[in-house]
């Protein structure tokens, strides 16, 4: 018999601003979670493919601007918009990515053209908006990306040492959004199992505030931010993208699998509570494997994360 169909989502992980904790501020994040993973699941059991609920789900989160991607993503230096996105198929392994776009509405929906029509993994900046373009992808000014929070919060990151992590939470009474703006990982995952035991995975990102035009992190890295393997599991990351490349996050976590014989939630909860801090890593992942187990661990004080089963109630969460 095969595993019930199951998707996975993330919005973030990060500080918990104490200041901005509140019932409706809290319910808004679970109702959008919880929308988006309602999406995935009707997909899923109406018989869609897990790389067709990824790409919908990360689509989505990235529509909502109140995660860290596509429309509300985090500015750069120069004060632009730089957005990165990868997905992968766990049945053929087949990946797509693009990096450091500016006007793509919806980098996941580019990510996914790659893997669909091009012989080619990734495309970056120019390169990847003319791919898009070809693709008859849609197009925004850069000033869609722009929210007047994610402003606000450059503004303050510029104001301070210029890093994301090393700001005072207590500057930043006011902020509507539970989790710290200026220590948080605002990227956006889907991971998701399909009815005939397919996996796939996606990550859609705006990167870290501040960051140096032309940085790219984990989250277009097959590999490091998503990864896919119907032999093991299917991940999205977030969180310090730097040591996520450099310990290959995701593919650690489904080596672990495939090499050690670990079991889905300790092969994640190796790479995210152990492996990771060593090197100073913090955020956390999101995995979901052929059986349909699910894990969402976290090394922060939060993570935006959910995951529906097709036939029953989406669960979301933002705290430990
Ligand atoms: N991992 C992302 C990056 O380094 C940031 C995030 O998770 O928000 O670009």
């Amino acid at each position: 018999m095969s595993a019930i169909p199951v998707i996975a989502i993330h919005g973030g992980a990060g500080t918990i601003l104490r200041s901005a904790m509140n019932t409706e501020t809290e319910a808004r994040y679970h109702a959008a979670l919880a929308d988006i993973l309602q999406a995935g699941q009707r997909l899923l059991e109406n018989g869609a493919g897990a790389l067709d609920a990824v790409t919908e789900a990360v689509r989505l989160l990235e529509d909502c601007p109140l995660f860290n991607a596509g429309h509300g993503a985090v500015f750069t230096a120069a004060g632009t918009h730089e957005l990165d996105a990868s997905i992968m198929d766990g049945a053929t392994l087949d990946a797509g990515a693009i990096s450091c776009v500016t006007r793509v509405k919806n980098p996941v929906l580019a990510a996914r053209r790659v893997l669909d029509v091009s012989e080619h993994v990734m495309f970056t900046a120019a390169g990847a908006e003319a791919f898009a373009q070809a693709q008859g992808l849609e197009f925004v000014e850069p000033s869609y990306f722009h929210t007047d929070a994610r402003h606000q919060q450059w503004l303050r990151a510029r104001g301070n040492s210029g890093t994301l992590l090393d700001h005072d939470s207590a500057s930043r009474a006011g902020e509507d959004d539970p989790i710290d703006p200026a220590k948080k990982f605002g990227t956006v995952g889907a991971v998701a199992l399909d009815a005939n035991g397919h996996l796939a995975a996606a990550t859609s990102t705006g990167g870290v505030t501040n960051k140096q035009p032309g940085r790219v992190g984990d989250a277009p890295l097959v590999g490091a931010g998503c990864y896919a393997n119907d032999a093991t599991c299917a991940v999205s990351t977030t969180g310090t993208g730097e040591m996520f490349m450099r310990m290959l996050a995701a593919y650690d976590v489904s080596a672990q699998m495939e090499y050690r014989g670990l079991a889905l939630d300790d092969a994640a909860r190796e790479v995210v509570m152990n492996k990771l801090p060593r090197i100073d890593g913090r955020g956390g992942l999101i995995a979901v494997d052929a059986k349909g187990n699910v894990t969402l661990p976290f090394n922060t004080e939060g993570m935006y994360r959910g995951f529906a089963r097709v036939g029953e109630q989406a669960v979301t969460a933002i705290y430990r």
